[in-house]
């Protein structure tokens, strides 16, 4: 049985006064027998400081991204080994990272191959845009995102696998739970293709794109979707809270 997950990629928002208090209300809100392993993406600067009040407490905390190089002159760069000290989980791949910043499926490999190297779990993100969903090439473009990134990649790690159409990203516009679970479907089967079917049945897989309180019940009641990375909700305390809520009423015991 997959547990389930929701993430909170708050991308570059908050103060640091605001990270700190988003982070304690959530503390003193969450319900840890709520069946939810509940993730946390600060802002790089606020790592430190947020696994400190995080410390011995159920909520994890992952990073937004890294580099893929060990260490050296890559000025602004974080690598995986400086993320491990603080980190358990990062996502990575994401759709603005890869429209803003030019990550490519060959650079998502190499990060995927650091933070393994470090025990990092990472979140893959994947997703199609409107063209390409338009044209009928979701699952086209998925697939070779998926096949690209975990190349040569061993299938003994914690992976995390987020489907994210770039189209629902921010836009308030979620996809009905019936076309993801029709990608995340497949995103199983690929998985099963590239490794093995045991191993694709145990990885957990998220829906990503204008999640609320509202809809993640829809997401997580599809046989192939085991929660859900959240950007915009996750900002909020109560919005994120009810969030997990509705996610645990749900949720696999
Ligand atoms: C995201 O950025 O990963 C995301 C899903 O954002 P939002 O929930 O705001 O659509």
């Amino acid at each position: 049985m997959i547990k389930t997950l929701i993430a909170a990629n708050w991308k570059m928002n908050t103060n640091f006064g605001e990270a700190q208090q988003l982070t304690r209300d959530l503390l003193s809100s969450i319900n840890d027998d709520a069946h939810v392993e509940t993730v946390i993406c600060p802002p790089f600067v606020y790592l430190q400081e947020i696994s400190k009040l995080l410390e011995g407490q159920s909520i994890k905390i992952g990073a937004q991204n890294v580099y893929f190089e060990e260490k050296g002159a890559y000025t602004g760069e974080i690598s995986s080994s400086m993320l491990s000290d603080f980190c358990e989980y990062v996502i990575i791949g994401h759709s603005e990272r890869r429209q803003f910043f030019g990550d490519t499926n060959e650079i998502v490999n190499k990060k995927l191959r650091s933070a393994i190297e470090h025990s990092l779990t990472p979140i893959l993100c994947v997703g199609e845009n409107l063209e390409e969903r338009e044209n009928g090439d979701a699952e086209h473009v998925v697939g070779a995102q998926l096949e690209e990134s975990l190349n040569n990649i061993e299938k003994t790690v914690n992976l995390v696998v987020a489907y994210e159409p770039v189209w629902a990203i921010g836009t308030g516009k979620a996809a009905t739970s019936d076309i993801a679970e029709d990608i995340m479907r497949f995103i199983r089967s690929k998985l099963a293709a590239i490794y093995d079917n045991t191993f694709a049945d145990n990885i957990t897989l998220l829906y990503g794109g204008s999640v609320t309180a509202d809809n993640v019940k829809d997401y997580l009641s599809q046989p192939n979707i085991n929660g859900a990375l959240v950007g915009g909700a996750s900002l909020d305390a109560q919005k994120f809270q009810d969030i997990i809520d509705k996610a645990g009423e749900v949720a696999p015991l």
